[in-house]
């Protein structure tokens, strides 16, 4: 912390072997507010900055047997917040910029005025306190770093303990309701309570899915999320989801179709994450469309661009405000259209942190009113050319040209 001259007096330390010289600097230092203490020699400078702790040290740059600027190192290495200051018999402008070179805050030539001198201490008690604040900041900001990580962690921890106890018995409430359902031991007498059991079973459901969304997201936020990689045909999963988000469709009266290359889009990521993201994409532009609206799948892949799975739709749109917003986890937009569905807002951060562990990203763009397009960008080195799957299509790989490198592999 600085001192300044109406409290404190200002601590400094002044080194010169020519004792008298310095004894002079300190007479005119004391009465402008100053505690100036005097060394003559390398030695008792150190042991005077770790007894007394001075902000600022005024240094002769030659002092006998060391240099000025080698002992203020020597002193820094001891106080790292000393801020020293060089003192030259006559400024020469060679030495004062190695000086400032090798870690002093300024200098002073020795014939200088008491003024010019008072300046430059002004200045360099200034820098100290500065350096201090700045320090003190940065220790703010550091503790309140290791809080928030440490409250997050302690977050993670939680959401996974207590998503992994729910799990079991929430598997008990789904699997005897759907052996009810499928009147294993006989079918339920009274209609109501056949409803009641497939209410339970669709509960449960959607509560397991929520359940291992979370604890996905707390893995995928600790960095424990993990990819089960394979080659796989991207237009399979896409038929996959489309069958499955069909139904939904039809009912709401949306047109859905696909584009997708014909030869087989081949992506090297985990097929069941890929599925996730893309039935949480088909899902919701099948929720945010109002009836008669039109949905669409693409697949396209190039070496450029990478491989995009982009999902169209016509529907209400995401203000451009709230496109950063709905990458957050619990976060939906107020809509009655998202009133009308269910759902928690973790489908979007969700397969945002899926894609970016593949190495790629997520990329929504909207217009209100006009429809919204969210896809999936992943890096050109996952796409598997068919290069790579020749000879397991059982196809002679000679057919294409290869370097005949890689071909000498393969063959082995
Ligand atoms: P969940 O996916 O967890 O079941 P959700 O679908 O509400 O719930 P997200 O998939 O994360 O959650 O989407 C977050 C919000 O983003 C949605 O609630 C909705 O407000 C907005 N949104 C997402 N996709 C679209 C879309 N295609 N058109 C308009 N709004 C969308
Ligand atoms: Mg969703």
């Amino acid at each position: 912390m600085a001192n300044s001259p109406s409290s404190a007096p200002r601590q400094l330390l002044i080194v010169d072997d020519d004792e008298e010289f310095a004894e002079s600097i300190a007479d005119i230092l004391i009465p402008a507010g100053y505690a100036p203490i005097v060394a003559d020699r390398p030695d008792t400078a150190a042991i005077a900055v770790k007894r007394y702790s001075p902000p600022v040290a005024i240094i002769d740059i030659r002092l006998g047997g060391m240099s000025g600027v080698e002992l203020l190192a020597r002193l820094k290495a001891e106080r790292p917040d000393l801020v020293g200051v060089m003192m030259t018999a006559h400024v020469d402008t060679q030495t004062a910029v190695t000086a400032l070179r090798k870690g002093a805050y300024d200098y002073f030539d020795k014939s200088c005025n008491p003024d010019e001198l008072k300046a430059v201490l002004d200045r360099a008690f200034e820098r100290h306190g500065l350096e201090a604040e700045n320090r003190a900041a940065y220790e703010t900001l550091r503790v309140a770093k290791e809080a928030a990580e440490a409250a997050n962690r302690a977050k993670s921890d939680f959401l996974a303990n207590i998503s992994h106890e729910l799990r079991t018995p929430l598997n008990a409430i789904i699997g005897f309701s759907e052996l009810m359902l499928s009147a294993a031991h006989g079918l339920i007498g009274n209609p109501t309570y056949q409803a009641y059991v497939s209410d339970i079973f669709d509960a449960g459901t959607d509560l397991l899915k929520i359940i291992n969304e979370i604890l996905d997201l707390s893995k995928a936020e600790a960095g424990r999320l993990e990819l089960l990689e394979e080659t796989v045909d991207v237009a399979s999963v896409v038929r996959t989801v489309v069958r499955l988000v069909g139904p939904k469709a039809d009912d709401a009266g949306l047109s859905l179709e696909t584009n997708i290359p014909d030869i087989p889009p081949l992506l090297f990521c985990d097929r069941l994450k890929l599925k996730q993201v893309l039935l949480n994409f088909l899902s919701n532009a099948v929720k945010f469309t109002p009836t008669g609206g039109k949905i669409s799948v693409t697949v396209t892949s190039d070496l450029t661009n990478g491989f995009i799975i982009a999902v169209k739709d016509s529907g209400i749109g995401i203000a451009e405000a709230d496109i950063p917003r709905v990458l957050q986890p619990f976060i939906q937009v107020d809509s009655a259209l998202s009133r009308a569905h269910s759902g928690t807002g973790l489908g979007l951060p969700l397969a945002a942190a899926m894609i970016e562990l593949h190495g790629g990203r997520i990329q929504v763009a909207s217009e209100p009113g006009q429809g919204t397009t969210v896809s999936a960008h992943f890096p050109a080195a996952r796409i598997v050319g068919i290069a790579d799957i020749m000879p397991a299509l059982g196809l002679p790989f000679d057919t294409i040209e290869q370097p005949s490198e890689q071909r000498a592999l393969k063959q082995a």
